[in-house]
């Protein structure tokens, strides 16, 4: 029997190549009617058979184009009309604000066929992109996503290109920057005194491969920015690339061609293969198995990053040697933001850079590289850039208020939201200098133009001197603002993601954050809803002589937690110099010794008195050594931490816990044992305080977030110890464990207060 469907789709359907989907689907089935755009998403009118129409739909659920986003379908059935064809309806006037705009993303199968198919006349054009693949938040100016509103403007189609643009069976139908070597961009390869080498693609490639393979550093235009590669089995360019990038410690990430490749000399996963090989393509974090690089790419760690190619030119550059694994690192100085500006790279990475390969179409939107780790074959973002934003999180329920969270000032992300979206930017990295202060300001005023947000709500952080707190006050003028607490937010991220409304017990484990009592919070026990939170429980406080300095002199935290605990402070084994009786000055008379409770600064310290850091190059740098040192060994020695009831908060205590480790050293055993037994002790008195909230609040739900459990013996030995209780376990999975989740947290907590619970 005839029927007729009224089917609406919103989400990301627009732009991404739905439209010619719809109407192969409708063709291969005998469907008609139209399909259009329009101001909430795709509409289609559907007459056809009953079983027909079914495959249809089914169709649209399962088969839908990549970039898409399907949040709702909903069909209604209605009468017929009479279609005697299917076309595509020119769209009505569409409400350019709901528009959304895809991440950018790897290059899809077919188009890399084309892009070695020596008869395609895209063969090795390295801007090849269609409708399923390539870049798009990167280059987006302005809002309607066009091409006119592109960095792709300056290049017209040749009429080849305007032919498959306008044909809606090709795959190239609408897609804004399409391009092809006749009408679009190029590369170049300069010297980096800008001499010009070349300005073909093919002995660009060949060239690059030499310069690379002999030793040299380059720097590669990407997708979100420039690259500084170079040869990762080559240690002397790998130690010059961390000299002159004036980077010590913090590991280099890697690309290679092939997945087999990796697997030679990284431990795979079926997730982290799933992860590698997808579309977004992040570096994933992977344990090494056979020391094929350079021992300089990750000092001191057994894990290593790596990334598959998602460019055309990186792909033609891992075609020539199957073996090549390359260092490929953000192209920036130490914490400075990727440069992705040509002449802005020319500047800065002058010294560090040999060769610059680049190309003459503009990146409006930079992204770093987005970097992940499995665990328990469950993924988490340790940042959440290239690949994903600015995907939306879908939420179940709209707000009518635009509002805007400015994150936290270390890995920073901001989140804007409107209906019920909410969007979280690329890496802005550590706000700390003017350079990347500036570039974040681009960003945010760079998204509230492309999602045409106008925020009348401003959330921030209560931190007093974050510079992001500042910039909420100055953008927000008259309107209505509001502070957040650090440990609640990151809790508040979690629940959004799961969009869990009822109180739960949230443990938030990280560096810093500012406490409602002024001091630095971060070993959390809260209770919390997305509205308000009490704080049931935390270690107790110690000092951080000297405050920020503390946190980069982590010698001068080890001294503070043996002076607390009224030990002897030589326990302290220090293989340099330091004014050690100046810091005990300032203990004693607690001298310019902000109070801190947190587990990033309690690693610190341990790391200290165990010998394995003193001062630190990276943050966290003191409490991966002290995990890595724990891997070592399996062999752990039972550490009790005693915790008491102080009125309405449980105190633990920090003293015992570095008494007992103390007794540990005495004993004289080896730092990986005394290290694991640390980690053991943590866990285990995290739990009891869990099962002890439990008994109080009568709570089953349990979140895990703050930057701390990027430690994988930590988060793994909760986890497991929470779940098998039977609690139910939340981790964020959409956004990362650590400050770049904290924007969500905010815009949710936001949303509650100023628009109620329902
Ligand atoms: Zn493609
Ligand atoms: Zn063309
Ligand atoms: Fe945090």
């Amino acid at each position: 029997m005839l029927k007729h469907l009224f089917i609406r789709i919103n989400g990301i359907v627009q732009g991404v190549g739905f439209r010619p989907f719809i109407y192969r689907l409708a063709l291969e089935n005998n469907i008609k009617g139209y399909v259009l755009n329009d101001t909430e998403g795709v509409t289609i009118e559907a007459e056809a058979e009953e079983e027909n129409l079914e495959k249809f739909v089914k169709g649209i659920k399962e088969e839908f184009p990549p970039l898409a986003i399907i949040q709702e379908i909903k069909i209604e059935e209605r009468p017929l009309q009479g279609y005697t064809r299917f076309f595509i309806e020119k769209s009505r006037k569409t409400d350019k604000k709901r528009a959304f705009i895809p991440p950018d993303t790897n290059l899809c199968k077919d188009c890399l066929k084309e892009l070695f198919d020596p008869d395609d006349r895209r063969y090795h054009y390295p801007f090849i992109v269609c409708t399923h693949c390539g870049p798009r938040f990167s280059i987006v100016k302005d809002i309607p996503y066009d091409r006119h509103n592109t960095s792709m403007a300056p290049f017209p189609m040749c009429p080849e290109c305007q032919k498959e643009y306008e044909d809606p069976l090709d795959r190239r139908f609408h897609t804004q920057p399409t391009a092809c070597p006749v009408c679009g961009p190029h590369l170049f390869l300069y010297k980096n005194d800008k001499t010009l080498i070349s300005e073909d693609t093919d002995e660009i490639v060949q060239k690059t491969y030499e310069f690379l393979k002999a030793g040299h550093i380059v720097a590669i235009k990407g997708v979100g920015g420039f690259h500084l590669a170079c040869d990762a089995t080559n240690d002397e360019s790998v130690l010059r690339l961390r000299e002159r990038k004036r980077r010590p410690f913090k590991p280099f990430a890697l690309m290679t061609g092939s997945i087999e490749k990796i697997e030679k000399f990284l431990y795979v996963s079926p997730k982290e293969r799933e992860l590698l090989l997808s579309k977004e393509r992040p570096i994933v974090i992977l344990k090494e198995k056979k020391k094929l690089v350079s021992r300089y790419v990750a000092p001191h760690l057994t894990h290593i990053g790596i990334m598959l190619p998602y460019t055309p030119f990186q792909y033609l550059l891992f075609s020539l040697d199957k073996d090549l694994i390359l260092v490929m690192t953000s192209g920036n100085l130490s914490d400075e933001p990727i440069c992705f500006k040509d002449e802005e790279a020319f500047e800065r990475l002058k010294d560090i850079a040999d060769y610059f390969v680049t190309y003459n179409r503009e990146i409006v939107a930079h992204s770093d590289d987005s970097v992940m780790f499995v665990l328990k074959e469950t993924p988490f973002f340790v940042r959440r850039s290239k690949g994903f934003v600015p995907a939306p999180i879908l939420t179940k329920k709209k707000t009518s208020l635009h509002l805007f969270a400015s994150g936290a000032d270390l890995k920073n992300s901001f989140a804007i939201a409107k209906d019920n979206v909410i969007i979280l930017s690329q890496y802005l990295g550590d706000l700390e200098s003017i350079i990347t202060q500036k570039v974040y300001k681009e960003a945010v005023y760079h998204f509230l133009k492309i999602f045409d947000v106008h925020p009348e709500v401003f959330i921030s952080d209560m931190h007093p001197n974050y510079f992001t707190t500042y910039l909420a006050d100055e953008l927000a003028g008259g309107k209505k603002r509001l502070k957040v607490q650090h440990h609640h937010a990151h809790i508040a991220s979690v629940m959004a993601e799961y969009e869990i409304d009822e109180p739960v017990i949230g443990l938030a484990f990280d560096g810093t954050g500012f406490g409602t009592d002024r001091k630095i919070w971060g070993s959390e026990f809260l209770i919390a809803d997305r509205k308000e939170f009490k704080r049931a429980a935390h270690f107790s406080y110690f000092m951080l002589p000297g405050g920020e300095k503390a946190i980069k002199e982590v010698w001068r935290i080890g001294l503070s937690l043996l002076y607390q605990a009224g030990l002897p402070l030589d326990y302290l084994p220090l293989k340099k110099k330091y004014p050690v009786d100046v810091i005990c000055q300032m203990l004693k008379k607690k001298l310019n010794c902000p109070e801190a409770c947190s587990i990033g600064r309690i690693f610190d310290g341990v790391s200290a008195i165990l010998g394995i850091a003193e001062v630190i190059s990276t943050e966290a740098e003191a409490a991966q050594k002290l995990e890595e040192e724990a891997l070592k060994t399996q062999k752990f020695h039972k550490i009790e931490i005693p915790f008491e009831e102080k009125g309405e908060e449980i105190i633990i205590s920090t003293e015992k816990l570095i008494k007992k480790i103390i007794e540990l050293k005495d004993k004289g055993l080896p730092a990986s044992e005394i290290a694991l037994s640390f980690h053991e002790a943590l866990i285990e008195v995290s739990f009891k305080v869990v099962l002890r909230l439990k008994e109080k609040y009568g709570i089953k739900k349990v979140v895990l977030s703050g930057g701390a459990f990027q430690n994988r013996l930590l988060l793994k030995g909760l986890w497991e110890a929470v779940e098998k209780a039977g609690f139910e376990v939340f981790l964020p999975k959409k956004v990362p464990l650590n400050d770049g989740g904290i924007a969500l947290g905010q815009i949710v907590i936001g949303q509650t207060i100023v628009c109620g619970r329902e």
